[in-house]
């Protein structure tokens, strides 16, 4: 099989259009009304209806979302937050754009997630907040631990960029009680684009997060705000969703059902495809509760895979470098053993909408083959399961 001929396996990830978007933005242009309009709210209300939650805050990113959740929760210079090395590095900037500490901590290598003792065990006097990535779409439950941290006061804010869609236990993720942060950028289960959603824990932290969206602005409801006497009530940034990603949006969400079937099942092609492979860790999903985001695994000499596939122009990814050893975070690094070692390990395999059963063959059969010519095995490296 000639690479050339997959074209979609080059791919790492890649938004997934379901054909009305483009009718939906040339109407919001011909509007002509491009900032937080009505569309936008019409975009909070059906996330807030699909997930079953009271409401729900557009904002501009991801990282827009953590950052205002970080604000409403009070969270502050002085403050510890506890955040995985494990993470795109949006988790940790919006920790520092609050003027926080980052506090790394390690995951399960199986999972990529945090635990409850992990979190635990990095609880200090200053934890103001903990952010527990939900990796790769994968539910991170610490009810366990709930009503310690609520008796210490700190918040649980989810970032759940990878895990829209998902549920813990029958509800889904958003739906259980905790500030939840979406990200609806390009290569997102959902994407709006660009964009993002704070799932609020009350209607108070809402209107917070709405008045930090608008510049400080408090807008007159159901109305755009009036120049000639709008009021600045407190401090904001520019981060509300435009009315063009927000279309884009709730296209997006009338086609999520295609999402949630097509991931499932290209997860679980990959799944039946991997097992039988000798030195291959794959990182586990629950499809029964997950929407999977990413399809990963652990191989030995990581470098050298990675680049027999790049060169028969397979889209492998590194999600992620651990962020406890980039420069800019230097400051907060610590020893995190299971991550440094996932971190030499992890490889991303192609995963996004697009991909065929042939494509999956083609990725698994090349990787197979990549494995077979580095030696193929873990020796004293072997990934340990736990
Ligand atoms: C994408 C992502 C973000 C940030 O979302 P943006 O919309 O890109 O700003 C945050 N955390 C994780 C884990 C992500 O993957």
């Amino acid at each position: 099989m000639s690479a050339s001929t997959r074209p979609d396996a080059r791919r790492n990830a890649a938004p997934y259009l379901y054909g009305r978007e483009n009718e939906a933005v040339a109407q919001v242009l011909e509007g002509g009304h491009y900032g937080h309009t009505e569309v936008t709210e019409e975009f909070e209300r059906r996330i807030a209806g699909f997930l079953g939650v009271p409401d729900a805050v557009a904002v501009a990113s991801g990282t827009a979302a953590l950052h205002t959740a970080l604000l409403a929760a009070g969270v502050g210079p002085g403050c510890e937050v506890i955040v995985p090395s494990m993470t795109f590095c949006a988790t940790v900037q919006a920790v520092l754009a609050v003027g926080a500490d980052p506090r790394f901590v390690d995951v399960y290598p199986t999972t990529l997630c945090v635990s409850d003792q992990l979190v635990m065990d990095a609880v200090t006097d200053r934890t103001a907040a903990v952010l527990p990535v939900l990796f790769g779409g994968r539910p991170v439950d610490l009810s366990v631990i709930q009503e310690e941290l609520d008796q210490r006061g700190v918040v649980v804010i989810e970032d759940a960029a990878h895990a829209f869609g998902s549920r813990h236990g029958l509800r889904r993720v958003g739906a259980n009680g905790a500030l939840t942060c979406f990200s609806f950028g390009p290569i997102k289960n959902l994407t709006c684009g660009q964009g993002g959603m704070v799932i609020p824990r009350t209607p108070e932290e809402a209107d917070t997060i709405r008045r930090l969206r608008l510049l400080g602005v408090v807008q007159p409801p159901g109305g755009r705000a009036n120049t000639t006497s709008y009021r600045v009530e407190g401090f904001g940034l520019r981060y509300q969703l435009s009315a063009i990603n927000a279309a884009i949006g709730l296209v997006q969400l009338d086609g999520f059902q295609a999402a949630e079937d097509t991931r499932r099942r290209s997860w679980q092609t990959y799944r039946d495809a991997l097992a039988p492979l000798d030195g291959v860790a794959l990182i586990d999903v629950d499809v029964e509760h997950a929407v999977p985001h990413l399809c990963q695994v652990r191989v030995p000499h990581r470098d050298t895979v990675f680049a027999t596939l790049r060169g028969r122009n397979i889209g492998v990814g590194v999600h992620y470098p651990p962020n406890h050893t980039q420069p800019a975070f230097t400051a907060w690094q610590r020893h995190l053993p299971a991550t440094e070692r996932v971190g030499e390990e992890i490889l991303s395999l192609p995963f996004h909408q697009h991909l065929t059963e042939a494509d999956i063959d083609f990725v698994t059969t090349s990787l197979e083959q990549a494995l077979k010519s580095v030696g193929g095995s873990f020796g004293h490296r072997r990934p340990r399961l736990g």
